[in-house]
């Protein structure tokens, strides 16, 4: 679209056949066809809109995006058009709202102003455009996407006017159904705005229908696996289960006769998709397969009563629905006298239907029903009567305080986002909103090594959603995520145990490997050099007794403790040389030689050698060694029973010992929290362990229910006493009610 282009409507009367000028014959009567649906929508809601601007409003849109195809290739008005219609169908059919809904992306995508649409249509429109426009430009930014909670902040700053929220979810709904047509990345960018964002604003405004949409057409795009495996077993299944529910419909319909009932009508259905694969993801660590999943079926019955008895009618519906169906008493619902803070209101029970197949079943009210597919525009509705501007205005001021107050409402929005569709994925963003997947647990170095080799091997940590974080930091869903480098920053050995992916881990073994080289290289030298200092000719047989003297498995090993300044290197009492031979005679004791070996341990070596799972050792505490026959060193805390056994085997093979702490190694230690739930607990003990202690955190994972919370930290420690004082330092978080090392866990020695 061209400035020059731009059309003069203003002051003058738009005729049809101006607008639709542009319009294939076909594509006009699709345009009248929808036009038609769209008026119906707004007629059955009752309310006195007025129909001659919101003609006028379609033929500017019209007019105004006569140069834009949808990506499908279809008239782009179709667009403005269905998102009208979808708002009519929530119930939101004030003048306002029709106009500024199909005039919704005129601002954005043509040559029409806010002052043009204020000049035709009012301030009111121009306002709701302007609000739509600016939500628009925000998704589109790849910058905001990142953090969703904050997305929505904005979202409903923008939207002073709550009907902007309700026309941008009718809008996203009209988007979600002609996804197909975008690129890959758009699709996924879009399908997780809907699934974490959209889709949780539906349900809070009560819009169920439209919620359940957005959550299928969301887990096609972004699980399409799952999806279609899904898809592809209900429609397997598709005919028995309908015989199953036709049954069971007829059942129903003479029982509920037979108690006196004439006006109600049953509708049933197979659960949506994405509610199986909710059901799949939630009962995962059951090991539930989709053959398990037995909550797929459901009818609603909804009686026509008047509002004074449908409480009671609906009670003894349940009543008669018990009597002949047996039904899972932990499963029934009652909305009724404790509606949802979106006004819903119902009966729920699963029963046991025909072929012993369960069944859920909703009972409601003709009025409940309508609040359930339409939100609070319905339940206000009924209060008032009609849409008044009262009413709307009442029904703002409550829908904002639902959106405002996520919290609120356990249901709704927060639990949603925590829901997590991606199974075992987060999908994370650069700085220039392209997409990394990434497995679950994935860490910032995950992340970096995926993006280049080098930004692994020098990160020194990222900005993550603009705060900066350690390398270890591990990712969540839909963060930002911005590499931090510098030159001289090396690959860390606890690199390795907290890498999540394949390519990182490989990375980083390659780099050890070659460090390790070149320090064996460097080593050899030094050992060369002391030699030729000493008169020790450089032949295997010196070298030989200098192995067996320290106690390594080989002269590798000897080299590589050089290497790394370890073991220096010096004439000792009862060494000394004949002929250029090394003699000793004064062997090492086993002590003195293990002491050396746990000295010059590397990760590697260490790593589910030296340390047993059964008690946690650390410097600083009495140990002891004890050498298996392969060579490898296993290092019990002395009050262990393991160690009383090994001391009563092998006795003369065992040192006991104090492990003096040398700063050298760091471990891995689990502790695992309990305490009363509380808002930032995982704020407040990332905090302490990381700002007040300044100890390295590896990871957090809190769990809360029903007002208690438990998980664990994982934290790096080099010593007794650096633990001590941490367990001492969360005893007195105030809500913290228990604190202790987890038993049997893994412990990770790595070099600091
Ligand atoms: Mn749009």
């Amino acid at each position: 679209v061209t400035s020059k282009t731009k059309p003069n409507l203003i002051g003058t009367k738009i005729t049809l056949k101006e607008a639709e000028e542009h319009l294939s014959e076909e594509e006009r009567r699709e345009v009248r066809k929808r036009y038609r649906a769209l008026l119906k929508a707004i007629k059955k809601s009752g309310n006195n809109t007025d129909i001659r601007t919101v003609g006028k409003a379609l033929r500017v849109a019209m007019k105004a995006h006569r140069h834009q195809r949808r990506k499908s290739g279809e008239p782009y008005i179709y667009h403005p058009l269905q998102v009208a219609t979808i708002v009519a169908e929530i119930g939101l059919t004030d003048t306002t709202s029709i106009v500024a809904a199909l005039l919704h992306d005129v601002v954005e995508d043509t040559d029409l102003t806010l002052e043009d649409i204020s000049q035709m249509f009012g301030t009111t429109v121009a306002e709701l455009v302007d609000g739509l426009t600016k939500v628009s430009k925000l998704s589109h930014s790849a910058v905001i996407m990142p953090h969703l909670e904050t997305y929505r902040k904005i979202l409903l700053a923008l939207a002073k006017d709550v009907r902007v929220v309700i026309i941008k979810i009718a809008d996203r709904l009209d988007n979600m159904r002609s996804l197909d047509a975008l690129p890959e990345h758009k699709r996924v960018r879009i399908a997780m705005e809907t699934r974490y964002l959209y889709a949780p604003l539906a349900h809070r405004l009560g819009l169920y229908s439209i919620k359940t949409e957005l959550e299928d057409l969301a887990l096609k795009h972004l699980n399409p696996k799952q999806y279609y495996e899904i898809e592809k077993w209900v429609k397997k299944n598709k005919e028995k289960w309908e015989k199953i529910l036709n049954r069971f419909v007829r059942q129903l319909r003479i029982y509920l006769r037979k108690a006196g009932y004439n006006n109600f009508t049953i509708e049933k259905r197979i659960k949506a998709i994405s509610s199986i694969y909710d059901k799949l993801v939630r009962k995962k660590d059951e090991g539930i397969t989709l053959n398990e999943i037995y909550d797929v079926l459901a009818v609603r019955i909804v009686l026509d009563v008047p509002p004074e008895t449908e409480d009671v009618a609906c009670y003894d519906v349940l009543r008669v629905v018990h009597k002949h169906f047996p039904h899972i008493p932990d499963r029934v619902r009652d909305w009724i006298s404790h509606p949802k803070a979106n006004g819903y209101q119902s009966l729920h029970t699963t029963v046991i239907g025909p072929e012993g197949k369960h069944i859920e079943v909703q009972i409601r009210s003709v009025r409940m029903h309508e609040v359930a597919e339409k939100g609070i525009a319905a339940h206000w509705k009924y209060k008032q009567g009609v849409l008044s501007d009262k009413v709307l205005e009442e029904w703002f001021a409550r829908v904002r305080e639902i959106l405002a107050h996520p919290e609120k409402d356990p249901h709704l929005f927060l639990e949603d986002m925590k829901l997590n569709l991606f199974d075992n994925e987060i999908h994370v963003f650069t700085p220039k909103g392209e997409i990394i997947t990434l497995p679950k647990g994935a860490t910032v170095l995950d992340f970096a090594f995926h993006i280049h080799t080098q930004l692994g091997y020098h990160c020194i940590g990222a900005k993550v959603n603009n705060k900066v974080v350690e390398p270890t930091h591990v990712l969540n869903d839909g963060d930002q995520v911005e590499v931090l480098t510098a030159q001289s920053q090396t690959p860390q050995p606890e690199w390795l145990t907290v890498v999540k992916t394949a390519i990182a881990r490989r990375a980083l073994r390659r780099y050890f490997r070659r460090a390790k080289k070149e320090l064996i290289n460097k080593g050899k030298e030094k050992v060369k050099k002391f030699f030729a200092e000493n008169n020790i000719k450089f032949v295997p047989s010196n070298l030989k007794t200098l192995v067996k003297y320290l106690g390594f498995k080989d002269v590798k090993e000897l080299y590589y403790a050089v290497g790394r300044g370890d073991l220096s290197l010096k004439m000792r009492d009862g060494w000394k040389v004949e002929d250029g031979k090394l003699i000793i005679e004064k062997p090492l004791t086993l002590e003195e030689q293990l002491r050396i070996q746990l000295h010059s341990s590397t990760i590697q070596e260490f790593e589910g050698k030296s340390f047993q799972k059964c008690c946690t050792p650390l410097p600083g505490d009495n140990i002891v060694i004890f050498q298996r026959e392969d060579g490898a060193l296993e290092i019990h805390h002395s009050s262990c029973e393991k160690a009383a056994e090994l001391l009563a085997h092998y006795g003369a093979q065992i040192i006991k010992t104090k492990w003096e702490p040398d700063g050298k190694i760091s471990f891995m230690i689990r502790i695992r929290v309990k305490g009363t739930d509380r808002k930032g607990v995982v704020y407040d003990l990332s905090r302490i362990i990381s700002k007040e202690l300044d100890m390295n955190m590896q990871g957090i994972s809190i769990e809360s229910d029903r007002g208690q919370f438990s998980g664990y930290i994982d934290v790096f420690v080099s010593n007794r006493e650096q633990l001590d004082n941490l367990i001492k330092r969360l005893e007195k978080v105030p809500y913290l009610h228990s604190v202790e090392v987890a038993e049997g866990q893994l412990l990770w020695a790595s070099e600091n």
